[in-house]
């Protein structure tokens, strides 16, 4: 193993404790990945693995089709490389996935409405956000499909079922997750006032985004989202 794929291994098991820390993971059912780099590989969560026990040695590895490379006794979910193998075969720029069946991921996934563009976090995804109807469990070719919904934006709700979000590195993906799911929640509790919204300009919503896509940070975040779990797991990710 390289040392990049170590260091991307370190990364990734940070990522799914980062995750669980915050309250975004499902028990078994969700997923996070990243390409290595200029290859057709991929690492991704163990199956039946918690968030909070996943480290770097027990991430799988597996080609854009979905086939595990080596052995290290875990294997992987079936709907989770046919998701993210599909992304990473569908585009070049895409490094990282992340998927989440949050509480109030799921919430807005469910609104007809979808994302609301009505505070000055939510216009970090002004039309940055895909949308993919629900079609039952992942386990054929939805892959496929949800990439072919991505289309060029950054992040999906995936109706009735929960979040996605890609980035050019797991940072980014990493980043854009942490802020969907703070919107999600925003919306959610804003929502449940059952007052009216103050809405803001479509022409002000479009310069914010833009000011936001100009001071995007999102090694910054990584390295302080890392420094927030440090000493909090009782499994060791770097392991
Ligand atoms: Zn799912």
């Amino acid at each position: 193993m390289n040392l990049i794929e170590k260091e991307l291994r370190v990364k990734l098991a940070a990522a799914h404790h980062i995750v669980h820390y915050h309250g975004w993971d499902d028990l078994l059912a969700t997923h996070l990945s990243v390409r290595i780099p200029d290859t057709e590989m991929l690492l991704i969560t163990p199956l039946n693995v918690p968030f909070e026990e996943v480290c770097a040695s027990n991430l799988i590895k597996t080609d854009l089709n979905g086939n595990i490379i080596g052995d290290n006794g875990y294997t992987v979910m079936l709907q989770a490389t046919n998701i993210h193998a599909a992304i990473y075969r569908k585009s070049n720029t895409i490094q990282s996935a992340m998927h989440t069946h949050s509480t109030y991921g799921v919430a807005v996934s469910a609104l007809s409405c979808g994302l609301l563009f009505f505070n000055q976090q939510s216009l970090r995804f002004y039309d940055d956000v895909a949308y993919h109807d629900f079609n039952g469990l992942a386990l054929e070719n939805e892959g496929d499909e949800i990439v072919e919904s991505l289309k060029h934006k950054k992040v999906m709700v995936l109706r009735n079922h929960g979040l996605l979000t890609t980035g050019k590195s797991l940072e980014e993906a990493l980043y854009l997750l942490y802020y969907l799911e703070k919107v999600c929640e925003l919306q959610i509790k804003t929502l449940s006032t059952g007052q009216k919204l103050i809405e803001i300009p479509d022409k002000l919503c479009a310069k914010t985004k833009a000011q936001f896509d100009k001071i995007l940070s999102p090694y910054k975040e990584f390295e302080t989202l890392v420094r927030r779990i440090k000493g909090k797991s009782r499994v060791n990710f770097n392991d």
